[in-house]
């Protein structure tokens, strides 16, 4: 609350200010764009890449598909092609092989969207290996690349690598301030100068321009300063948890966990509602992801003392 602040539709904001040329600084990128949600800052990108009737590429379980309402045809008017990937990550093959010819009644192939960690997919994560052959298509193909990186950081302590080989491999770059970083508001949009320049527009278009953002700015400098490293303990508990679920009755399938997301599919005795009115019942928070899917989260909220509960928790149910 002692946050220095200013109108930031000026650019007059000091937090807000130090936040984007702090964040754009740590990936080697240009400049930086302070919006109030990861749906905006991904809304926004799409909406600058791409002009109406050009084609966005992603994997069929990505964010910008399956949880933006449709923003991409909402708000910028465009198409969208569906890649089958596994656990949410696609290949650079598949996105040589989904790019259309220039015919007149095909919609203009134009941007890329890759999911670092993939939700939907389990937490799982590229590696910079696996990102260079898709950056290498994208350039041949004119292509641009956007990450959705609502989870980069949690990926980031996993992999060791540095944010600056990160940023220099995508046009622009959305990062969450609000998940497992614990800040109260807030995403990032990274590019290039022209780029964030004309984002500037589009996110005041949007209603996203705010006057005294740098309250919630400053409490994304403390995030930034305090909550990064600690996410490798979010990460370490939730594979401790994926494989406590692997042995229990109820469970069917764990996808692979990675990062700080379990997903895993229950066995035909249960549906994933009832699964998770029962642990509610007994203090612990999921979210039900399919008729038989469950998503459970560690983020830095959750103690020792809570993750001994839920382990038992997790094993009582099974006998
Ligand atoms: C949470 C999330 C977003 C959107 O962030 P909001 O701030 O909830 O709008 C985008 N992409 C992914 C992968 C996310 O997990």
């Amino acid at each position: 609350m002692d946050a220095k602040v200013g109108d930031d539709v000026f650019k007059q904001d000091p937090s807000v200010n130090e936040l984007q040329s702090r964040v754009a600084d740590m990936f080697g990128m240009e400049d930086a764009l302070f919006c109030p949600s990861g749906t905006m800052t991904n809304q926004i990108a799409i909406k600058t890449h791409t002009n109406p009737m050009d084609e966005l590429i992603c994997d069929k379980l990505s964010h910008v598909y399956k949880y933006e309402n449709g923003g991409y045809a909402y708000n910028s008017g465009i198409a969208i092609k569906l890649i089958e990937g596994k656990y949410g990550k696609i290949t650079a093959d598949q996105v040589r092989a989904s790019v259309n010819p220039n015919y007149d009644w095909l919609a203009n192939s134009k941007l890329v969207v890759i999911e670092n960690s993939c939700n939907t997919g389990g937490g799982t994560y590229y590696t910079k290996e696996e990102i260079v052959p898709i950056r290498d298509a994208c350039t041949d193909l004119n292509l641009r690349l956007h990450l959705d990186g609502a989870r980069l950081f949690n990926v980031l302590v996993e992999t060791e690598e540095s944010t600056h080989e990160i940023g220099q491999l995508f046009d622009s770059i959305s990062i969450c301030m609000s998940k497992g970083l614990g800040a109260p508001v807030g995403s990032l949009l990274l590019g290039k100068k022209d780029f964030i320049a004309r984002a500037r527009k589009f996110r005041k278009a949007m209603g996203g321009g705010m006057r005294q953002a740098g309250f919630l700015a400053a409490a994304c400098n403390y995030a930034l300063d305090h909550q990064v490293d600690r996410l490798k303990i979010d990460n370490d508990r939730a594979k401790e948890l994926g494989k406590i679920l692997e042995s229990c009755s109820y469970v069917e399938s764990v996808l692979p966990v990675m990062t700080n997301i379990v997903i895993f599919n229950l066995n035909e005795n249960i549906t994933a509602a009832e699964f998770v009115k029962k642990l509610e019942s007994k203090g612990i928070i999921a979210s039900a992801f399919g008729p038989q899917k469950v998503r459970l989260v560690t983020h830095l909220n959750i103690d020792e003392q809570m993750m001994k509960q839920t382990k038992n928790i997790l094993k009582e149910l099974s006998s």
